[in-house]
């Protein structure tokens, strides 16, 4: 093949890579190149409908990645989504728009990271965002938003589903929420996201289709000549220019989908890695960034000695109830009503016990998690990491919310998925081959820790409590998943324990496999997300939050890349 060379190579035309590839390419002295192992979707239907959440499973544009058995977790095997597609998994997702915490990205300053707060962080939510203004009917029936919280000139369109159910069903929501202690929130994008809430979407409204990372950030610059991208293209690793004294990375090994040649895609100044949180971490190993004596294994020579990439991996598990509505109501519409509960709201009196028990047992927690990486990550690390995230969740002046319970009201039942937000346990994540595109060993170590496991629980006893609360509980009729024959009304935990091994998933959050966090504690990344060892590496996708935030990934993802896009500008 024809040698190629840019100034910029991304990996990944995925959610985030596809803002950097956007704002690198608005300089017309500077050459970008991308990456992916997809194609486009623009005409797929399973893509663009905005009530067809779930038709891309399964389908060519699902990496469907496998993890190991979950021991922890009722032994099975769980598929993790991820889109494989020009827009990446914005393309698959469920399209849901919510932030984050305030003080939840102030933890990631916390933690070491200077200059990464929410007030940084707040201005790039809004620079990515154009919120489209809720219809009347909408704002009617209870949508609420304020303006100073948005953005309105970005390239992500954000707003409410033309589908979003405008009967009276918010109405009983929010009375029954209310009278639960969950008050209604009047915009979860504010950096306050506890409370109920009819969160947004990214979505474009006018036309109602999705709004994926592809549509909102390439295709309407896919003409610029300095910005060349290749689909259907696997990358397998970085090349080294092995004359320089600091790794430098000067290529990238491509293959194209239809062909048996890799070939070499030069890069002139950076090799920015945005193939998600479980493609990012194995493209470093691949490339002889990791931990030596995983490197080893396959052959593959170390270039920088970094045992943390692919640790440190957080993701939620989901579970979901359902109750009939015993034919007093046909609902219908999109699963827009969601609540987000403090761990006093669903723990109730016994919190401060909670908190005191989850306290005394995060050394415990290190422990474990530490000889789980066989102590690659530092117990000592982890408990200060843990300390962080035990004061968010169990705060008494300013808790972040500790559960996502999502409601769909559709035909004569009513679904309920729901996910603790903010479990204990790490896992990790790296390669089994030398081969790119070999399956990896993925690991979240789902229910690892006591707290994984009570929260989910606790979460699924509040809901029954949401089922049984009026003016709801007067709509509804029999409880058909679990169902009281199954997990009965004063079920233990254990008999909880048992119901759930059996059917949760993953959440599909999957966060923190290449941190931004100081090296000393295990981060793979700096503060401008650059490679610790490397000259001109980074990592620019989910892999680098350090922490799992509460809000759904994708806001969180646009508002981080635009910032790095910032950084690197402000490097040329
Ligand atoms: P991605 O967007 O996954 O981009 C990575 C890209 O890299 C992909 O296009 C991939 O094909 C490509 N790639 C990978 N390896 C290679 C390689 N070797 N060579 C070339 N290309 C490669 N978030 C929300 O905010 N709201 C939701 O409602 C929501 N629902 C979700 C539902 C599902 C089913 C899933 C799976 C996720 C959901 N998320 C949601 C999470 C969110 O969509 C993701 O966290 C986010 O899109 C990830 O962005 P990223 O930039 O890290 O990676």
């Amino acid at each position: 093949a024809t040698p190629v060379s840019y100034d910029y190579v991304i990996v990944g035309a995925g959610t985030s890579g596809l803002v950097i590839a956007n704002r690198l390419s608005e300089l017309s002295n500077v050459t970008v190149a991308v990456i992916e192992a997809g194609d486009s979707v623009y005409d797929n239907v399973n893509v663009s409908s905005t009530t067809g959440y779930g038709l891309a499973f399964g389908t060519a544009i699902d990496w469907a990645y496998q993890t190991t058995n979950q021991s922890f977790g009722g032994d099975i095997v769980q598929t993790m989504r991820a889109g494989k597609a020009i827009g990446g998994t914005s393309t698959i997702n469920g399209m849901a728009y919510t932030r984050a915490e305030d003080i939840q990205i102030d933890a990631w300053e916390a933690l070491g990271n200077v200059g990464w707060s929410w007030e940084v962080l707040f201005p790039y939510y809004k620079k990515s965002q154009q919120l489209q203004i809720p219809t009347e009917a909408q704002a009617a029936a209870g949508v609420t938003y304020d303006a100073a919280d948005n953005g309105f000139e970005g390239p992500l369109k954000v707003g409410w589903n033309p589908a979003l159910n405008v009967g009276d069903v918010h109405t009983v929501l929010n009375e029954t929420y209310a009278a639960l202690g969950v008050q209604w929130s009047e915009d979860v994008n504010s950096g306050r996201m506890v409370g109920y809430n009819r969160y947004p979407s990214h979505i474009d409204v006018a036309l109602n289709i999705r709004e994926d990372a592809g549509r909102a950030y390439y295709y309407p610059i896919a003409n610029r000549t300095n910005l060349h991208l290749y689909p259907n293209t696997l990358a397998h690793r970085m090349t080294w220019d092995t004359t320089a004294q600091i790794p430098t990375a000067n290529g990238v090994v491509v293959q194209a989908v239809n062909s048996t040649t890799p070939y070499t895609i030069s890069a002139n100044k950076e090799v920015i890695l945005s193939a998600g949180a479980l493609a990012s971490p194995l493209l470093l190993e691949l490339s002889g960034v990791g931990n030596p004596a995983i490197l080893s294994k396959y052959n593959i020579s170390t270039v920088v000695d970094l045992p943390t990439v692919g640790e440190n991996l957080q993701d939620q598990t989901n579970t979901g109830l359902a109750i009939d509505t015993a034919g007093n109501t046909s609902y219908s519409g999109t699963s827009d009503y969601v609540a987000y509960p403090t761990a006093a709201d669903i723990f109730g009196s016994e919190i401060t016990n909670i908190s005191a028990t989850v306290l005394a047992a995060l050394p415990s927690y290190a422990a474990t998690v530490a000889a789980a990486s066989g102590n690659v990550t530092k117990a000592s690390d982890l408990l200060s990491f843990f300390k962080i995230q035990h004061e968010l969740i169990f705060s008494t002046t300013h808790p972040v919310p500790i559960a996502e319970v999502l409601l769909t009201p559709s035909g004569t039942a009513v679904d309920c998925e729901y996910w603790a937000l903010l479990p204990f346990a790490r896992g990790n994540i790296h390669i089994t081959s030398a081969t790119a595109g070999v399956p990896a060993a993925i690991n979240p170590n789902y229910y690892m820790l006591d707290w994984d496991v009570t929260g989910q629980i606790q979460v699924a006893k509040f809901i029954r409590e949401i089922f049984a609360t009026q003016p709801f509980a007067g709509l509804l009729g029999t409880e058909t998943k679990p169902g009281f024959d199954v997990v009965p009304q004063n079920a233990t935990n254990a008999q909880w324990q048992a119901w759930n091994n059996g059917v949760y998933r993953s959440n599909f959050h999957p966060v923190a496999t290449a941190a931004m966090m100081p090296k000393e504690v295990g981060g793979v990344v700096d503060t401008s997300l650059k490679v610790y060892g490397t000259a001109n590496v980074r990592v620019i996708d989910a892999s680098v939050l350090p922490f799992q935030v509460c809000g759904h990934l994708v806001s969180t993802l646009y508002a981080v890349a635009e910032r790095a896009a910032d950084l690197i500008k402000s490097e040329m």
